[in-house]
């Protein structure tokens, strides 16, 4: 490849003036052949070098390589020519620290987007050629000068770049390595064609070299083999490879992160504390509302709609009091199999409650008598919680009577109940209360008359009355056995059960259209609801804030970490590192630890969580589910990712000759 300089000046700012380090600078390179850059110090070799190795500007002139122009290509496009293009020799190596050799020397694969084995085995076979298969596992700390350069020139290989740039390689080495790697450079523009400049203070390789140019003060002072500036025909620069893989930077980020254990493992610990912080004041208001909710109203309770003949039962009591113009809906058989019919319905069923009267000996207490829902929808409805015993069975004259009662009935102590079951007793009903939520049919309670031998089979939890449940079959029996001749039998209310909880609103304003009066537990589950997202939120913001506070944290540590990997940025840069690869490796290093802090905060929770529970004797005191503590995972990742944006941008925005030179 031909490199053709026109007219190139580069000058550098130095507080309020340009400092020139280059001037009016013109000439071509050709393909191989070994030129040699001579001149003192301060010279402007290096940034020469800089220049026709893409990795600066010039403040003026064109930079032709084979006819496309360098200095009019934008920023990922010159590191992307730079990657493809040119490897690069440095004096002081500029290897990365904590890879070992075959890492070094596969970094330019990497870049452009090579799988893992094709990199490996390219770069060992690199190392191999230059005599360093021995050494593919040690660090640069653990090789001499003479191998880390080799190793370096393994990497500037790796490419296969047609040009090969080396800046003094040999002035940190000993006169015998110097001499391998000039001998190398010979090979390279000799035998492989390439176009080697090489700058050196050695005047021992001036007779090996093809051409030798002398620089001073900026300017060419000789050019042993002056050629004429021939400007090429404009080319366009395609890049060969894509840019890196994602997982390979990934990869990159994850080994880093590893390297700086202990500032990874306080920074997550930022991070966690913040996500648990979120996670345990959610849980806990979730826990809260689930007792609430779940515990003081029973779950089966929620899908309930409780329909009565009477449309104006509770505004009556309300506004109409006094009103003659109730309509009453009669709830017949038929009536239930309608309401049991409406789309979303489980199934509906017709209740009655009767007052009755309980001898046995001396003692006589008065109670309610209801039916338990049909054997068919035990699973659907809401049954009396029981302390001893079972359910009443249909077909038999069993019932279920509350543990006060019990007590009451047959002379026991609280939690001998149990003795209880087996007894008989006799019930007598007295009147039937019309409609299920208590009031009565049209105001009317009709006497009735029966009396009935019972066996205890349950004892259920007292509730606010005495209540003896007896099945279904024997209330529509009783119903039957009291009504008034040609006339249909008619229930007090039904029960409607939903499908699900969701429903409920829609069913029970169906429902109140038929003419029916309704109640449901719903609405006022749903204030209650309402009123703990609130408290959740409220939580949440707060959790919200420590959160925050671990995201500053990961930002100022990110940023020390751009500061003080200049150099390490610099490299990647130099080697043809776009700035959005820097930009993604240290996006992904924040990454990283965001979600192992989000991990480590969500475990940290649930710990808590069951710890809480342990002392507290409550179950569910942390209501803890796996999309909270998804939730908890992906904020903490996102939280880092943000905070690490301003750094990762700093970082890629880093000049590679500025960041190169940062000792
Ligand atoms: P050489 O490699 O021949 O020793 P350099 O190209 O490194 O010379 O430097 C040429 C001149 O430009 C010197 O005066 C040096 O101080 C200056 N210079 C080089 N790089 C920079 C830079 N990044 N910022 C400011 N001045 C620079
Ligand atoms: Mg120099």
């Amino acid at each position: 490849m031909a490199l053709v300089l026109d007219g190139v000046s580069k000058a550098y700012p130095r507080g309020q003036d340009m400092v020139p380090a280059l001037l009016d600078v013109s000439l071509t390179l050709e393909p191989g052949q070994l030129t040699l850059i001579l001149g003192p110090s301060g010279g402007g070799k290096s940034t020469l070098l800089q220049l026709l190795g893409g990795m600066d500007r010039p403040t003026a002139g064109h930079i032709w390589a084979n006819g496309v122009d360098l200095t009019r290509l934008p920023p990922d496009r010159l590191s992307a020519w730079r990657r493809d293009t040119v490897g690069f020799v440095f004096q002081s190596f500029f290897l990365l620290p904590h890879h070992d050799a075959v890492e070094n020397a596969a970094l330019p694969l990497l870049l452009g987007g090579r799988p893992p084995s094709v990199r490996r085995q390219r770069a060992e076979d690199m190392l191999d050629r230059l005599g360093l298969a021995n050494r593919a596992r040690h660090r640069p700390g653990q090789l001499s000068g003479g191998q880390a350069q080799r190793v370096a020139i393994a990497r500037a290989l790796a490419n296969d770049p047609p040009v090969i740039l080396a800046d003094e390689p040999s002035g940190n080495l000993d006169t015998e390595s110097g001499e391998g790697i000039l001998e190398t450079l010979e090979q390279l523009a000799h035998e492989d064609g390439r176009t080697v400049v090489l700058v050196s203070h050695n005047p021992d390789f001036v007779p090996r070299a093809d051409r030798v140019i002398r620089l001073r003060d900026g300017r060419i002072q000789d050019d042993s083999k002056p050629r004429r500036v021939a400007r090429p025909a404009a080319e366009t620069f395609r890049p060969m490879r894509a840019g890196p893989r994602l997982t390979a930077l990934l990869g990159e980020a994850v080994a880093s992160v590893r390297r700086r254990a202990w500032r990874s493992v306080l920074t997550a610990l930022g991070v966690a504390i913040g996500v648990a912080a979120v996670v345990l004041l959610v849980g806990i208001g979730q826990g809260l509302e689930h007792r609430v909710v779940t515990g003081t109203l029973q779950q089966a309770s929620l899908n309930t709609v409780i329909v009565s003949p009477s449309q104006s039962s509770h505004a009556l009591s309300l506004t109409q009091v006094g009103s003659s113009s109730t309509v009453v809906h009669p709830i017949t058989a038929q009536s239930v199999v309608r309401l049991a019919r409406l789309s979303g319905v489980v199934g509906a069923y017709g209740t009655a409650q009767f007052l009755g009267q309980i001898a046995q000996g001396s003692r006589s207490i008065s109670l309610v008598v209801q039916g338990l829902p049909p054997r068919s929808l035990w699973h659907h409805a809401t049954l009396p919680s029981l302390l001893f015993g079972h359910l009443a069975i249909p077909g038999r004259s069993q019932a279920v009577l509350d543990q006060a009662s019990v007590d009451a009935l047959f002379g026991l102590t609280k939690g001998q109940e149990r003795r209880a079951l087996g007894r008989r007793f006799t019930v007598r009903l007295s009147t039937e209360l019309g409609g299920a939520t208590g009031s009565s049919v049209a105001g009317v309670s009709r006497r009735v008359e029966n009396a009935v031998t019972l066996t205890l089979v349950g004892v259920a939890k007292p509730g606010f009355s005495s209540v003896l449940d007896v099945s279904a079959e024997r209330v529509t029996r009783w119903l039957e056995e009291n009504r008034a001749p040609h006339q249909p039998l008619m229930y007090g209310g039904a029960i409607v059960l939903a499908r699900h909880v969701s429903l409920v609103k829609g069913l029970a304003a169906k429902i109140h259209r038929m003419g029916y009066g309704v109640t449901t537990t719903a609405s006022i589950i749903q204030s209650i609801q309402s009123a703990f997202s609130i408290l959740e939120t409220g939580l949440g913001i707060l959790g919200g804030i420590a959160l925050v506070q671990s995201g500053l944290m990961i930002g100022v540590v990110m940023g020390m970490a751009v500061l003080e990997r200049r150099r390490e940025i610099g490299i990647w840069r130099a080697v043809g590192a776009r700035r959005r690869d820097i930009f993604v490796l240290f996006l992904a290093e924040a990454l990283v630890i965001g979600a192992v802090g989000g991990a480590v905060g969500d475990l940290t929770a649930l710990g808590f969580g069951s710890l809480g529970a342990l002392v507290f004797h409550v179950p569910a005191l942390f209501y803890l589910p796996p999309a909270l503590l998804l939730l908890g995972l992906g904020f903490g990742a996102a939280m880092a990712t943000v905070a690490g944006i301003i750094p990762a941008s700093q970082g890629a925005r880093l000049s590679p000759v500025e960041a190169i030179r940062t000792e």
